[in-house]
């Protein structure tokens, strides 16, 4: 019965064999999984090695079919985790060499007998603690002795090789079966974990592209709010990029190289220049900034701050000439009354204070009007709306200013500030008198719901450009003065103000050569 009691022992041990083998497997499967970087699973899965087979050299490299290239991603030797990335790639071996082989026919691989194999063909090399390589046996004896190698496979195709040599003893077909069931559940980890990782990249980069997203889309946002007009051109002269305020201004029709060209290319670069925009001259005043793949300009339209500013100083010219002409007449007028050594008769010296009083009145006009439209401008002038008898005040200002004209009186009464409205007709009366003809024609009808009231002469006429710009503040068709009477350009600009803000509105029609009409309506 011995027999039979060793039979039992025999099966005992082996059943003992598997369950710890089968322990081992499954410690290996919850200690791999647990980990998602591979570096890790290599490290964990030598460790698991350990506590199953003795060894002195790891390696597992990857095995790429596409080129038949053979990396290392992990080696340990004598104690010590080496740089992989130092060992330099192999090709397959198309007939020996030991991992070759076991790549070729997908078939683990046992030999006790490693110098006898590294004889053959092939490129080996051995490594030790140092992390230095040695071509074996080219550069001196391998110290392995015994070496077993498995293939690792990924749906049936042999995608990598682990490698383990041992310096002393043997391995066993036992020691195989239980390092290839190793194998299996540190490949399977390491697939998890290079997953892990694609996923973790792609995500990252889905996050950066989102983050690149919403910040383009924060800017476009920022740029089509800004008033700035904003382009983005290329370096061959198209846009690439244009925000609502350069659409606006025309940018599409732009020549860019040739403005590029007159402001001269370096970054933050200002410049204002006169651009044709559809037939149109504006000033736009540029700030260009170069990038890598062309500039960027931000513009904006100063065509009416230039005006302005042209305007002001025809103003100043305007108004210290309004200015001076009569002061320069009321000191003569007083120094020659003030003489003694002169005996003035007294029709003379009436003669020179009734110029005196007529300059003076002259200055205080000038100076009056300089007020009120600075009054205006501030929003400090009131205006009554009430019922007045339209005629009635039209008839006072002819009486006053222009006794000459002819009537022709219609209307009923309107919503409006009586001296204000006097104040509009004095200044179109004293206008056509200054700039009209010899006839001055003063009308009145009801149009609808509006009164409307106007003033023909017949004298030169405006230009169709200059129609609109006299109601412009300091607008004087003849700015340099040589041929017009005196004023200061701001009497059309007073009567436009005026009768906006009596709810009406104000205009002129003329033919060049044939007279104007300044008309103006008023609510009833
Ligand atoms: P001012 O008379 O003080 O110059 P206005 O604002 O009243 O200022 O007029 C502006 C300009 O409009 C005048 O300088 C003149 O060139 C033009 N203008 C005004 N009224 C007439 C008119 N009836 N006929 C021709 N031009 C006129």
């Amino acid at each position: 019965m011995t027999g039979g009691h060793e039979a039992t022992a025999h099966v005992h041990a082996a059943l003992r064999r598997e369950a710890s083998l089968a322990r081992l497997l499954l410690d290996a499967a919850r200690l791999l999984g647990e980990t998602l970087e591979p570096q890790r699973v290599y490290e964990r899965f030598r460790e698991i090695l350990a506590d199953a087979v003795r060894y002195d050299g790891l390696i597992v490299s990857s095995y790429e079919p596409s080129d038949h290239s053979i990396r290392c991603d992990y080696a340990w030797a004598d104690g010590q985790t080496l740089d992989a990335s130092t060992f330099p790639p192999l090709q397959l071996n198309t007939e020996g060499g030991m991992q070759s082989q076991v790549i070729r026919t997908g078939r683990p691989f046992l030999t006790n007998d490693v110098a006898g194999h590294v004889a053959g063909p092939g490129v080996y090399y051995d490594t030790d603690g140092s992390g230095k390589l040695r071509k074996v046996p080219d550069e001196g004896p391998t110290d392995a002795q015994a070496a077993l190698m498995i293939p690792v496979k990924h749906e049936g195709v042999v995608v990598g090789v682990v490698q383990l040599m041992t310096d002393h003893g043997a391995y066993t077909g036992d020691d195989l079966d239980l390092v290839e069931g190793l194998v299996g559940q540190m490949a399977a980890a390491v697939r998890n974990a290079r997953l892990h990782e694609e996923r973790a990249r792609a995500e990252a980069r889905e996050a950066a592209a989102q983050a690149v997203a919403a910040e383009r889309e924060e800017a476009v946002r920022v740029l089509a709010a800004v008033g700035d007009a904003v382009v983005f051109v290329a370096e061959d002269g198209t846009i690439r990029y244009r925000n609502p305020a350069a659409a606006e201004l025309g940018a599409d029709d732009l020549d860019w190289q040739a403005i590029g060209a007159r402001i001269g290319a370096p970054a933050g670069t200002r410049a204002t220049l006169p651009v044709d925009v559809n037939g149109r001259e504006l000033w736009l005043s540029f700030v260009a900034v170069r990038t890598t793949d062309g500039v960027v300009y931000a513009f904006r339209d100063v065509t009416q701050d230039r005006e302005l500013d042209s305007a002001k100083s025809d103003f100043i010219a305007t108004v210290s000439h309004e200015l001076r002409t009569p002061m320069t007449s009321v000191l003569g007028a007083a120094m020659t009354l003030l003489r003694d050594d002169i005996d003035l008769a007294p029709e003379q010296r009436q003669e020179l204070l009734e110029m005196i009083a007529r300059q003076a009145q002259r200055l205080a006009h000038v100076t009056e009007e300089v007020l009120l439209a600075n009054s205006l401008d501030r929003g400090e002038i009131h205006v009554e709306r009430a019922e007045v008898d339209v005629d009635r005040v039209v008839r006072d200002a002819v009486q006053i200013q222009l006794p000459g004209a002819e009537l022709q009186l219609r209307a009923a009464t309107a919503t409006a500030d009586r001296d204000r409205l006097q104040q509009v007709l004095l200044n179109l009366l004293e206008n056509a008198t200054k700039y009209g003809g010899q006839h001055v024609l003063v009308t009145s009808e009801d149009r609808g719901d509006m009164v409307r009231i106007a003033v023909t002469d017949d004298g030169p006429g405006l230009a169709p450009g200059e129609q609109q710009r006299v109601f412009e503040k300091f607008f004087r068709a003849d700015p340099q003065m040589v041929h017009s009477p005196p004023g200061t350009g701001l009497g059309l600009y007073i009567c436009k103000e005026l009768v906006e803000r009596m709810g009406g509105r104000i205009g002129v029609d003329s033919h060049p050569g044939r007279g104007a009409t300044f008309w103006f309506e008023l609510p009833r």
